[in-house]
């Protein structure tokens, strides 16, 4: 094992004002569990899970109260003990109305693990993605990707080289950061175990430079590893931590347009997802907690919590001493790819990387205005795209030529907005655009 500085890094991208340091060295706490749990059952991408309990039914910690239902879909297991008082629907960060099981917890500490693996260095491949799958692992760094889809790349395409994300690029979260000072050597064996399962020659752990003590832990709890494995020192760009501006930065290789990870030989787990892979294998803990950051100005006491996934906002807001005064903007994760709330009786997920609360001092809000043709957006566009053009088509309603020009290639970093002097609610009209064009898709492919 060794540290190597990165050569390269990608085009594009800004510098915003992080202020991790509201968090950086504030500890995970575990919080008092609410009464109640509200756990949804989309907590991933693809199609929501199937539920298993009825209204009335005891559930135990980590049974499983929810089934995938197809081939991307991610099972959900009860975060703690209780009753099932409810199934009912629940609002996400992103807007959506989601099926959820609502538990009405009892204290009960008896639980319902998974067999754990004795000897996980000679279980078979098969084996540890039966877990993986069982355990409802999904990527845990943003879109919730089921993992164990991510690691069975279909016939033809060879994976040589292992990326772990621990860049977390969003300015205020500091939730991975603290996973990697706090459990390096549980986020050892889950990369010791993603890189059986994927047969990958290369491991590299991607930190931006910022993060210095993240970097001296995991150093540490990877000098056991043998073969091709080295801690990436990455410079401190946002979005250092989107996955194929990280390919780049890390090996040098470009990921064509419209293409994968999978297509330049890479797989990408975010660090907190090689934690649960190690609590799944090791443990037979399936995927029912997160770290997540509750920060901004206008929290009284900043913090990161272990939380179960299905807490309400408000009840880990409470947790942090509540609001100085008035929160202005609520936002779901960070400020750049967060969606901003209106209300808090929202249930955190196994995505549920962050809560931001700003005052109004930190909330500028300006009127947006007729685009001026400067090239900003351009130059700070990691994906090369023209988001000047782009935008002013989706607001002509004209989507097909968008798309012609990789709307769906955007990934909604936000660094266009951000450097935007009209203020221009980019991002919107890709969300909306993009939203447009999957349906289109989706409808053709029906009619097939
Ligand atoms: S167009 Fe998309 S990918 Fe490019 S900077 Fe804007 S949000 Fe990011
Ligand atoms: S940064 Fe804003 S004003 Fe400048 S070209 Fe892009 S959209 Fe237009």
């Amino acid at each position: 094992m060794n540290t190597e500085k990165s050569k390269f890094t990608f085009k594009g991208g800004i510098h915003p004002e992080y202020f991790k340091a509201l968090t950086s060295e504030a500890a995970l706490r575990k919080i008092e569990p609410p009464q109640y749990l509200f756990v949804p059952m989309q907590q991933h991408l693809g199609a929501p899970a199937k539920i298993l309990v009825k209204q009335g039914d005891e559930v135990k910690r980590n049974q499983r109260i929810g089934e995938p239902n197809g081939h991307v879909s991610s099972a959900v297991h009860a975060p703690l003990s209780g009753k099932v008082s409810a199934l009912t629907t629940v609002p996400t960060a992103n807007g959506r109305l989601c099926p959820a099981v609502i538990i009405e917890l009892n204290g009960n500490e008896e639980s319902e693990n998974y067999e754990p693996f004795k000897e996980w260095q000679s279980a078979t491949e098969k084996a540890m993605l039966t877990r993986i799958a069982e355990a409802g692992i999904v990527g845990m760094g943003g879109a919730g990707f089921p993992t164990q889809v991510k690691l069975s790349p279909p016939a033809g395409k060879t994976i040589d080289t292992l990326i772990i994300n621990g860049a977390e690029c969003e300015p205020y979260l500091t939730a991975d950061h603290r996973m990697m000072v706090e459990h390096a050597e549980e986020i050892h064996i889950g990369i010791e175990i993603l890189r059986n399962v994927l047969g990958a020659r290369t491991v590299r752990l991607a930190i931006e430079d910022n993060k210095p003590d993240a970097i001296q832990a995991m150093e540490k709890a990877l000098q056991k590893m043998t073969g091709d494995v080295a801690v990436s020192v990455l410079k401190t760009s946002y979005p250092q931590g989107a996955e194929k501006q990280q390919i780049f930065s890390v090996t040098g290789r470009e990921v064509p347009r419209g293409g994968l990870p999978m297509d330049v030989g890479c797989v990408v787990e975010n660090v907190s997802t090689a934690f649960a892979v190690y609590d799944a294998i090791i443990n037979g803990q399936p995927l029912t907690h997160r770290a997540v950051t509750v920060t901004g100005d206008a929290i009284e006491n900043p913090s990161n919590l272990w939380v179960p996934t299905g807490t309400h906002y408000h009840h880990l807001i409470a947790a942090c001493g509540g609001t100085i005064g008035h929160a202005t903007k609520i936002i779901a994760g960070g400020p750049m790819m967060g969606f901003a709330v209106t209300g808090l009786d929202i249930p955190t997920t196994k995505t549920s990387s962050g809560i931001l609360c700003l005052s109004n001092q930190r909330v500028t809000q300006y009127a947006s205005q007729a685009c001026i043709s400067c090239g900003r957006c351009v130059e700070a566009c990691p994906m090369r795209l023209i988001p000047s053009e782009l935008s002013q088509f989706i607001e002509a309603e004209d989507i097909e030529s968008a798309e012609r020009i990789a709307l769906l290639d955007c990934v909604e970093c936000g660094s266009c907005a951000y450097v935007c002097p009209a203020h221009r609610p980019l991002v919107q009209h890709f969300r909306r655009g993009k939203g447009v064009v999957l349906v289109k898709r989706a409808m053709a492919a029906g009619k097939k």
